[in-house]
């Protein structure tokens, strides 16, 4: 089929979808074919093509695209049109694959089911009346609905592979630097990090291949080799060879006993292939999750300090004078999760606190790094669950934040850490919604975690 054909039929579902999907804030409808056309042209002429060419992808709505709106999901960036690119989707556009749209999320990433989105709720495609997790929900409800053949997203502290534990793809969050991060809107910069969705692992490692690189516009952005991503993909791991760590923390409090069914047949099923098992403890694990909700929003409330009225997106009317056009502005501007980690940050960051929360939640971080360090001179891959549970209902953690954060315990600690870390299907529960197996992988060993994950799938 031509790229045409092939980009049609994805936003012919996504017409048909969306009504009740909602996985999209914006299509590009026309930018779509046109770009599509421009692939079958070169097809035509026998120019070399890559692999990604004519393939249509959906963007989280946190990454800058000249010329087409980006709002985080965010009435203070409603009708904000960006004037650059972000590097990762003009990669993507100089690999020619298709984007069909922006997709929804939490606002400005803050969240874990996209409920905190101004704009819409995104359903789970396996049961409309649950969430899709988050905050990449849209990425990852459009990847499992295929309105899009894959997609991208961005995850602070989980927020690529617990969607894709909810919707039931694979996501795959990359080591910290490995991705540029230039033209992506800032949350927590020392653990934002871009990465790709899809219905397989060998399509998520494509499209990290596309993606990956240094970029010099990314001061944090690492000088290194990128290999193949696809060459390990093989059916069976090499005999023996393969150590595999299960963290024991994160196991027993919290933890639905479906999800630990599901994961424990997984572990059986890599020993099967030849990977060697055994337990692990990262004794700080747990403490991942009060460090994340210091740090986070710490960098947050720096970050977002930009949003003033004055040089991005909405303003607030009727001000009397400069500083109630801030105060508007922002009050009406932002949501509530927005505030409430803007509050956070500023109250842990302030003289007088900052020793006794940012400091101490520093020390922390720097604590799971070590557990990890150390784990990692006895196996090459982790694995744990990717979430505590499958997805949940609409509403039900709404009311309730610290119910929300307890959603990312498993995922938190990688980010803090800056290690790779994808999420697998490995089953589903009885009520026919997925689960997801989390493998974690020493630094820059995503060509480890692609080959294991490959295998297990
Ligand atoms: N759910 C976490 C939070 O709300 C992680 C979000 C993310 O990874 N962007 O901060």
């Amino acid at each position: 089929r031509s790229a045409v054909e092939i980009t049609q039929e994805a936003l012919d579902r996504i017409q048909a979808l969306e009504p009740k999907l909602h996985s999209f804030l914006c299509v590009t409808a026309e930018l779509a074919l046109l770009q599509a056309r421009k692939v079958d042209a070169k097809i035509a002429t026998g120019e070399n093509i890559s692999t990604l060419a004519g393939i249509p992808i959906g963007i989280k709505d946190n990454m800058c695209t000249k010329g087409i709106p980006t709002t985080c999901a965010s009435r203070i960036l409603e009708n904000f049109v960006p004037p650059y690119e972000s590097t990762v989707t003009q990669k993507l556009a100089n690999a020619d694959a298709v984007m069909v749209g922006k997709t929804n999320l939490d606002e400005f990433a803050m969240g874990g089911s996209t409920e905190t989105s101004a704009f819409q709720l995104t359903a789970n495609p396996w049961d409309l009346s649950r969430v899709p997790g988050g905050s990449s929900g849209g990425s990852a409800a459009a990847v499992a609905a295929e309105e899009c053949v894959v997609s991208i997203g961005s995850d602070t502290g989980g927020s690529i592979r617990q969607p894709a534990s909810f919707c039931g793809v694979v996501g795959m969050k990359p080591t910290y630097g490995l991705v540029s991060r230039y033209g992506l809107v800032a949350f927590a910069s020392s653990l934002d990090q871009i990465g790709p969705f899809g219905r397989t692992v060998e399509d998520a490692a494509i499209l990290l291949n596309a993606i990956a690189g240094h970029d010099p516009k990314d001061s944090t952005s690492l000088k290194v080799e990128i290999p193949d991503y696809t060459v390990n993909l093989k059916p069976e791991l090499p005999k023996g060879k393969l150590r595999i760590g299960v963290i024991k923390e994160t196991f027993g409090e919290g933890l639905d006993s479906e999800v630990e069914q599901a994961i424990n047949k997984a572990l059986e099923q890599l020993q099967a292939l030849g990977a060697e098992i055994q337990e692990i403890s990262c004794p700080r694990f747990r403490d991942g999750l009060p460090s994340y909700y210091i740090i986070a929003p710490s960098e947050a409330s720096a970050n977002l300090a930009r949003y003033d009225g004055v040089k991005y997106g909405y303003r607030a009317p009727d001000a009397e004078n400069l500083l109630s056009m801030y105060t508007r502005t922002r009050a009406t501007g932002f949501g509530a999760e927005v505030k409430r980690r803007i509050m956070i940050g500023t109250y842990a960051l302030s003289a007088g606190y900052y020793d006794a929360y940012y400091l101490k939640a520093q020390k922390v971080r720097t604590l799971i790094k070590q557990d990890f360090e150390k784990a990692f001179e006895k196996v090459d891959v982790l694995v744990c669950p990717t979430a505590p549970s499958t997805a949940f209902k609409a509403g039900e953690k709404t009311a309730d934040p610290l119910s929300m954060y307890l959603v990312d315990l498993m995922t938190i600690p990688v980010n803090l850490a800056g290690l790779p870390g994808i999420s697998v299907p490995c089953g589903f529960d009885s009520h026919g919604l997925p689960i997801g197996l989390q493998l974690i992988g020493n630094v820059l060993r995503e060509d480890q975690l692609f080959q294991v994950a490959y295998a297990y799938e």
